[in-house]
């Protein structure tokens, strides 16, 4: 395919659900999309992996945020049954008072007070106000939002998850892209982006391949050498993250604490996760436990496994009879654009590339569901106003 130049109206670079849904959305209003990734597999961060004889493994400890704005949306418009998560989820703190357990649906209360904290402590925190207002304002308004919905309306807010895991909802979400005539390129990573005043954007991938677009939608993640506009080189910054996993399969008769661990301070995880009731092929009386270790030497080996699972048990996030059966590292990589440099970058390229701040999926996905609605129901204003015809409001506004 070297030196093949492709045509389309929108493209998303990078396949993750938030950029798979992005793309669902353009084509169901009638656009021509197309999706590459430098993966072989879609799903970024929430793709799978064979290991342990079973066909599929979510290759990271995954949470899907209390977001009810996205539970309805993938119930709705995917048809995945989103089941609530149990044991429910948790949040553990090491602390210098002891180790402390709380429910992880109270954890945007826990930032609200940790943030100021990190404001007065770290220096290089304050030094970024942009970051702490952000991530600030956002904790505090989740938090009171929850709030506000469980005193006034009674809605307890319960952590949910697709029956089936995320790759349920991954199969899901590619059945509608299939329906919907959007094309998905994998193993096409784009080296260059660049834009020109009233033009579509050009885009080269490292195999030859170039591509025009009238819009391009990536999020942070996605690592793009070269950025340009009219042929001027942008200041590209990224930052680098390796992310080690560890899965354990486990012979027990007990389930795990909770479905779910952020842990902060534990000296041997950050996060850990028993999906294994969502998991269709795991044989009776095992476990498929998931964690994410802190970066370290440690060898890894079987040794090292034992030594966690052996942590595992004495901080009781297994019960005592568990017998470690196999293990498996895992590694995954992610590059982030600076957060300084994203808002030069999008003052520079303009409406025609689209850059998701993407922290947590959930929440993303929600803004951006948020974001399509307002915008119906602006555009269908101006047309009740007589400012659009009909064929206007049918070509912008993308269909929920
Ligand atoms: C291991 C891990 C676990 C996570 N777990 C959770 C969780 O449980 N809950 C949660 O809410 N958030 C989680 N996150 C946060 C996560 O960043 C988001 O949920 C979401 O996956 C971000 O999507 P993304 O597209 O920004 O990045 P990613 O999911 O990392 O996807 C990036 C994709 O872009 C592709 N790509 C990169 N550069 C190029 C290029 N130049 N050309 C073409 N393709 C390219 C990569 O191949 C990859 O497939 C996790 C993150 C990681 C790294």
């Amino acid at each position: 395919m070297a030196g093949a130049l492709l045509e389309t109206e929108v493209l998303c670079i990078g396949s993750s659900p938030l950029l798979l849904l992005e793309a669902l959305q353009q084509a169901r209003s009638g656009r021509r999309v197309l999706v590459v990734d430098a993966a072989e597999q879609v799903g970024g961060a929430w793709r799978d992996m064979r290991i342990f004889g079973l066909r599929r493994v979510e290759i990271a400890p995954h949470i899907v945020m209390y977001n009810r704005t996205t539970y309805d949306y993938f119930a709705r418009e995917l048809g995945v049954k989103m089941q609530r998560m149990l044991p429910p989820p948790q949040y553990f703190w090491n602390s210098p008072l002891g180790k402390i357990w709380i429910p992880y649906i109270l954890s945007p209360f826990v930032a609200y007070i940790a943030v100021p904290i990190h404001f007065i402590c770290n220096r290089q925190y304050r030094a970024n106000f942009q970051l702490i207002r952000e991530e600030y304002f956002g904790r505090l308004s989740d938090a009171s939002r929850l709030m506000l919905k469980w005193i006034f309306a009674g809605q307890q807010p319960f952590i949910e998850y697709p029956t089936g895991g995320t790759l349920e909802l991954l199969d899901r979400i590619s059945d509608r892209l299939a329906e919907a005539g959007v094309k998905l390129r994998m193993k096409t990573r784009v080296a260059a982006i660049e834009t020109q005043p009233g033009k579509n954007v050009w885009v080269r991938c490292e195999d030859g391949l170039e591509i025009a677009a009238a819009k391009v939608f990536m999020t942070r993640h996605q690592n793009v050498p070269r950025i340009s506009v009219a042929g001027r080189p942008l200041e590209v910054q990224y930052d680098s993250n390796t992310y080690t996993s560890l899965h354990l399969l486990v012979k027990t008769t007990n389930p795990s604490r909770a479905a779910f661990v952020l842990a902060k301070r534990d000296p041997w995880i950050q996060l850990y996760s028993d999906l294994t009731s969502y998991m269709a092929d795991v044989p009776q009386g095992r476990r498929v436990i998931t964690l994410r270790l802190p970066p370290s030497d440690r060898p890894q080996d079987r040794t090292a496994a034992e030594a966690v699972m052996k942590h595992l048990v004495e901080y009781r996030y297994l019960s005592t009879d568990v017998k470690l059966e196999d293990f498996h590292f895992s590694t995954y990589q992610q590059g982030g654009l600076k957060q300084e440099c994203i808002q030069t970058l999008e003052a520079a390229l303009g409406d025609v590339v689209t850059i998701f701040r993407s922290t947590n999926m959930s929440n993303s996905i929600g803004d951006r569901i948020s974001f399509w609605k307002n915008t119906r129901r602006k555009l269908v204003c101006h047309a009740c106003a007589g400012a659009l015809t009909l064929q206007d409001y049918v070509a912008d506004v993308p269909q929920l």
